[in-house]
């Protein structure tokens, strides 16, 4: 079995000859060439200058892209591909970014908007699965050369996203919501059977602490390269003083044979030891903060109960979590956001605890699973659990609702409710668009889907991704492609870990 390897390189700022040359000496340190189908997937959640942190810099991407043209070993395609946080077209993200103007710099590059693009159904074998098969864009089944180059962040319900959480954005929305809870971990373990990186490259030249949507710059001055996902993650955890065991989904590989997370079992290299990079990652600050904390400053009470499961007591990849992202982002449009906010409780999975809330205070139920048996300002309140579970939801029927429609549910909900003190909010999860939308109308906030610097952008992306989805349909094209394909997994043998922990897994 091959050692896995992970490069760390100085690299203080977004000089893109400069960050060519480290990660062309990286693929060469690494004796990679790219062939066939080349496909990068950076980390473009949210993008523009009010995300200034939250994404892979252009200029990192296109370092990476010079190096890749500069180890070409017969690529027929370089391509980037990216489905960005959900309900926001991919190509309003990468308009944000400066992708587009990148692209043109680099030439011959093309841009895949993976929710626009046909799913391709990955069937899945492995004991302990989720479910049984996956959708992945088709871009992302059909890479010959899939390089990894995510951000380096803390993420509130994951602690970190660095390697194997970026493969969230390998979903269209529909899929993506599916298993976003209590599981999430699992899930993100699940999506490595879809394919392995080659080459994984991170931006950590200003890194984002504390969250993941609006973290906090950290001048970390990092490039960190490597061949091998779990072996890559496990590095970048010891960097920020972070036991990889302790982050379920790295561990959860590690444990399925995607690769080793003890350090004696990875070859560091590099101009930077790892004792340097520590050293230079002290105080960097993680996610993973219950709701009751992340509140507890402000007039929001939150109260995190129990999700319908046996193995978890909170809900680490669902609700609580986008609730906090949700109140971030509108501190970024609306800076009054806490001094407009109302006193509001909100109440998450099964809880059985006091809700000390006032009449005149509203009281909001988040979640298909949240339950509640008691009073609430003297009156008995219960509100039943509507939780389906996860066995009966079907990836073929999985829908999404675009954020003008979830506008419309959200505003008919709160208009229906306005005089009562509860409220309820289904889904599962509930997105942090939904909970923003719903802060709005609570808090008499500034609506950032209206936000006049970014309406027109918005909407001009939205239609533009329409139009182009239902042309395509129109043509023929069919969403989901089911069952073998050309180059899908169809074989249980395929759903393997790499059999060498640095050999990533085939697709043919
Ligand atoms: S409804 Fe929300 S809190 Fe409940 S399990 Fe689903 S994602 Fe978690």
């Amino acid at each position: 079995m091959t050692t896995p390897k992970v490069i760390i390189r100085a690299c203080r700022d977004y000089d893109v000859q400069k960050i060519r040359r480290i990660v062309r000496e990286g693929l060469e340190e690494l004796d990679l060439r790219p062939k066939g189908r080349a496909l990068v997937k950076p980390n473009v959640v949210a993008s523009g200058d009010l995300f200034p942190h939250a994404y892979t810099r252009p200029e990192f991407v296109e370092g990476v892209l010079h190096a890749l043209k500069d180890r070409d070993d017969g690529m027929t395609e370089l391509a980037v591909g990216e489905r960005c946080g959900i309900t926001v077209p991919t190509r309003y993200s990468f308009k944000g970014a400066n992708y587009y103007e990148m692209f043109d710099r680099v030439r011959g590059v093309k841009a895949y908007h993976f929710e626009e693009v046909p799913q391709v159904e990955i069937p899945l074998y492995h004991p302990g699965r989720l479910r049984n098969s996956f959708f992945t864009p088709e871009p992302v089944a059909k890479a010959d050369f899939f390089v990894n180059c995510p951000k380096f962040k803390a993420h509130p319900w994951t602690t970190v996203t660095f390697s194997m959480k970026n493969y969230i954005g390998i979903q269209d929305d529909r899929h993506r919501l599916i298993d976003h809870d209590h599981q999430l971990n699992a899930k993100v373990s699940d999506l490595q059977y879809i394919t392995q990186p080659r080459f994984i490259a991170i931006d950590g030249i200003i890194a984002g602490e504390g969250r993941m949507l609006t973290p906090t710059p950290f001048d970390l001055g990092l490039i960190i390269m490597g061949n091998n996902q779990a072996a890559f993650d496990a590095v970048c955890c010891h960097i920020i003083g972070l036991d990889p065991k302790d982050v379920e989904h790295i561990a959860l590989a590690s444990e399925r044979g995607f690769g080793p997370i003890d350090l004696d079992r990875i070859e560091l290299s590099g101009d930077v030891t790892l004792e340097e990079a520590q050293s230079r990652a002290e105080g960097f600050r993680k996610g993973l903060i219950r709701v009751e904390d992340y509140f507890a400053d402000t007039a929001i009470r939150a109260y995190g109960g129990r999700p319908p499961s046996e193995t978890h007591a909170y809900c680490w990849g669902g609700c609580p979590g986008a609730l906090e992202e949700a109140i971030e982002l509108l501190r970024v449009f609306d800076k009054r956001t806490d001094e407009k906010m109302p006193p509001l409780h909100i109440v998450f999975g099964n809880y059985d605890g006091v809700i000390d809330a006032k009449p005149d205070e509203k009281v909001v139920f988040i979640g298909d699973c949240a339950e509640f048996n008691g009073n609430i300002a003297d009156r008995p309140v219960q509100i039943r659990s509507q939780y389906v579970d996860r066995s009966q939801k079907n990836p073929l029927e999985a829908k999404n609702d675009d954020i003008f429609k979830k506008m419309a549910s959200v505003g008919a909900n709160m208009w229906k409710n306005r005089n009562e003190q509860v409220i309820r909010l289904g889904g599962c999860p509930v997105s942090v668009a939904e909970q923003v939308l719903t802060l709005v109308h609570l808090g008499g906030l500034d609506n950032p889907y209206f936000d006049p610097n970014l309406s027109v952008d918005f909407t001009s992306c939205y239609l533009s991704s329409k139009t182009r989805t239902a042309l395509k349909r129109l043509a023929g094209q069919r969403y989901h492609q089911t069952g073998p394909t050309e180059r899908g997994r169809s074989r249980p043998e395929q759903n393997l870990p790499p059999a060498g922990a640095a050999t990533p897994l085939e697709i043919s």
